[in-house]
């Protein structure tokens, strides 16, 4: 029966998972068993790490949904999707006929393809009319996106090809522990380091990333914009600034001197721990260096001022004349799949399609007439994720590709504001946490069986391609959207067929920021993929940005004052320590798929609580003990695992598992005013013996 779903015995696709989206080649083996093997591609150059390798041990698992479930009696058993799907449908025409259109709402996944998050926006819109739409790509890197825009004029997470991080002589690291979350990229580090590079790392912790630097900062969590600063400071202090870069290509620079002069070393060392010698040898190496690369990841992002956080490193990289430069520049690393396109494409709370702001007019009426719909008909922007998960308006809600109840903030409170719903539906191939406390579960198809487009870390569009069929009761997201938009009387704005949605996403995307209009799936096909903006077929692709012009208005960089502050939720005598979480190498985002893969449950079988044996000493905990910490909001339980190379006033856990051992159970609800990121790098907490 699983030979019969096969389609072809070989595709050359892509992993499902992180943002690297490394190239692998599948392969349909006997019994319908599927191969994975790596495949020469420019971001993972024959790479792959074990999540990759492993991905499709979730195809045929006995875990993998295979028939819609309703919720009965307060039991989820199997039903038919015309069962399914009528209560689907009801349910969303009595919330909205009992409190309202944006009763009802939606939210996406930084995992779902372009044609998918294109479709839940249009669908949310045009289908539901809702303004409650976001996605979970709105708790991965929407500070750095929105300190990009503001600072360039558009966010792409790498402005040039992941090859010029290899030719780097000084790299720097903010809060990126590439050696875990994505291995291959590995191999930029080592021929960085091969050419005589310099790598300096800054992060709380020593990470298996931070043991390969050169130079490690580790500052206290949450100070990472007065590092940044203290930085900018010694530039300036030493006439290391690139003054004609500043004259001829940025505005705003006096401010942001005058702010960073309060920024001496000394004061900076007693705010980060970071001692003055460390601050002043990282500011020489950037200056120093012909070419030099800026790259922030989550640790420096997931802040109540992570935008400013990451501001503060684009005014660094700016004041040497960094971003535009051939071989230099500031760049944020992407961490989901699709993160780069799941923000491009419609399901985030203010956006339209080709990154367009869904409160211009202009962008508006642009839209509409793509969509064939009243642009006065489009609903206007929506709460964040956080805020929309945990509002009072929302009375049913629909998941594609998400699992907040492991992977949101405060998620205990997220978690009883979903089991308190009129109607809860979620979408996944795995009975997730999420899933397993809805009312409506849909199966869907999984990547080995769909086609479609990611968008990776570098703006690259990158192709997925289909080895075989889903199983028979399992239908794509494409087809449960276009079957309930049908349902809700807006069958003819939607279709089933992936390229078809790609080609009107071309047409809606033409003049905005993340132009794909040029985009085809043949050419991604035949170009390893095509670098947005791409405006028309007859050009090639960008994978160079700021080279002659940002994309401001007046074609300049904006330099912004930015002020260190305490994080929302700082230490005290009765929460005595700070807590940031994190990923481990074998387990991704909630684990809903990785902890099932029996290779990775191996290789990291459970949660655990990092603390510095100093600590453990004090509190009287061994190797393996089991660890209650305890935060304002709630509690986790796990094994305790002791390493010097933590600070002792800091404990780590990673966010992969629910239950119990829940890290954010713990975490802080309080927002960037921005980006509305919640803060989940750094809360304060106590830990005791179990
Ligand atoms: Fe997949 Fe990322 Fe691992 Fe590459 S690094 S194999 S894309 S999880």
């Amino acid at each position: 029966a699983v030979e019969s779903l096969v389609v072809t015995r070989e595709v050359a696709t892509h992993c499902p998972y992180c943002a690297l989206q490394c190239g692998m080649t599948l392969r349909a083996a006997p019994e319908g068993r599927v191969e994975v093997a790596a495949r020469q591609f420019p971001t993972n150059r024959g790479g792959l790490c074990q999540k990759g390798w492993t991905a499709a041990d979730l195809l045929d698992h006995p875990d993998r949904l295979t028939t819609p479930l309703v919720r009965d009696g307060g039991e989820l058993r199997p039903a038919t999707w015309a069962e399914a799907l009528d209560r689907v449908t009801e349910g969303i025409l009595a919330t909205q006929s009992a409190h309202g259109r944006d009763a009802v709402a939606v939210f996406g996944g930084g995992g779902l393809t372009n044609e998918k998050a294109y479709a839940l926006g249009k669908f949310a819109r045009v289908a539901l009319r809702t303004k409650n739409i976001d996605y979970n790509g709105r708790f991965c890197m929407s500070s750095a996106a929105a300190a990009g825009m503001r600072a360039f004029g558009l966010d792409r997470g790498l402005p040039f090809p992941l090859a010029d991080i290899g030719q780097a002589d000084t790299l720097v690291l903010v809060g990126a522990n590439v050696a875990e979350t994505m291995p291959p990229f590995a191999r930029y580090l080592t021929e960085q380091k091969a050419r005589g590079g310099t790598l300096i790392v800054i992060d709380p912790r020593a990470t298996a990333t931070a043991r390969q630097a050169t130079l490690h900062l580790q500052p206290t969590p949450g100070t990472d914009l007065a590092l940044a600063n203290a930085l900018l400071h010694i530039v300036l202090g030493e006439g290391w600034a690139d003054e004609a870069y500043i004259e001829g290509r940025t505005t705003g620079f006096d401010e942001v001197r005058r702010t960073v002069a309060s920024y001496w070393p000394a004061r900076v060392e007693r705010l980060t721990g970071v001692p003055v010698a460390d601050l002043e040898a990282a500011a020489h190496a950037l200056a120093s260096a012909q070419t030099a690369i800026i790259l922030t990841a989550r640790g420096a992002e997931q802040h109540s001022k992570g935008v400013d956080t990451v501001t503060a490193f684009i005014n660094l990289a700016l004041a040497l004349g960094l971003p535009g430069r051939p071989g230099s520049g500031y760049g944020c690393l992407t961490g989901q799949g699709n993160g780069q396109g799941g923000r491009e494409h419609g399901q985030k709370a203010d956006q339209l399609p080709g990154y367009r702001k869904i409160d211009d007019p202009a962008a508006r009426a642009h839209v509409a007439s793509v969509w064939g719909v009243d642009p006065d008909d489009l609903p206007g922007p929506g709460p964040s994720a956080y805020e929309l998960l945990t509002g009072d308006e929302m009375r049913t809600l629909l998941v594609f590709g998400s699992n907040p109840v492991v992977s949101a903030p405060r998620a205990a409170r997220v978690e009883a504001r979903l089991r308190d719903l009129d109607m809860l539906v979620v979408s996944d191939f795995v009975l997730s946490e999420t899933a397993a406390i809805a009312d409506v579960v849909l199966p869907t198809a999984q990547w080995a069986e769909e086609d479609g487009t990611m968008t990776n870390l570098e703006g690259r569009v990158l192709r997925r391609h289909a080895l075989r069929q889903p199983p028979p009761d399992v239908r794509t997201d494409l087809a449960v959207i276009a079957e309930l938009a049908s349902r809700l009387g807006a069958g003819k704005w939607f279709t089933t067929e992936p390229q078809a949605v790609f080609e009107e996403l071309r047409r809606a995307s033409a003049g905005g920021t993340a132009d794909y209009a040029g985009v085809t799936w043949e050419r991604v096909d035949a170009e390893d993929g095509v670098f947005w903006p791409c405006p028309s077929v007859d050009r090639p692709g960008t994978p160079r940005l700021f080279l002659d012009t940002f994309a401001t208005p007046d074609g300049r960089a904006r330099f912004l004052p930015v002020e260190h502050r305490p994080a929302a939720e700082e230490v005290d005598a009765e929460y005595p320590l700070y807590l940031t979480t994190g990923r481990v190498l074998a387990q991704y985002q909630s684990g809903a798929q990785t902890r099932r893969i029996e290779a990775l449950r191996r290789a990291a079988p459970n949660a655990f609580v990092e603390l510095h044996p100093d600590l453990a000493a004090r509190i009287g905990v061994g190797a393996g003990d089991e660890v209650v910490v305890t935060s304002r909001r709630g509690e986790m339980r796990a094994p305790a695992r002791l390493t010097e190379t933590i600070r002792p006033d800091t404990l780590f856990a990673p966010f992969h598992w629910g239950g119990a051992a829940r890290a954010n159970s713990l975490t802080s609800d309080a927002l960037d005013p921005t980006s509305r990121m919640p803060e989940f790098k750094v809360c304060a907490v106590k830990v005791r013996a179990a």
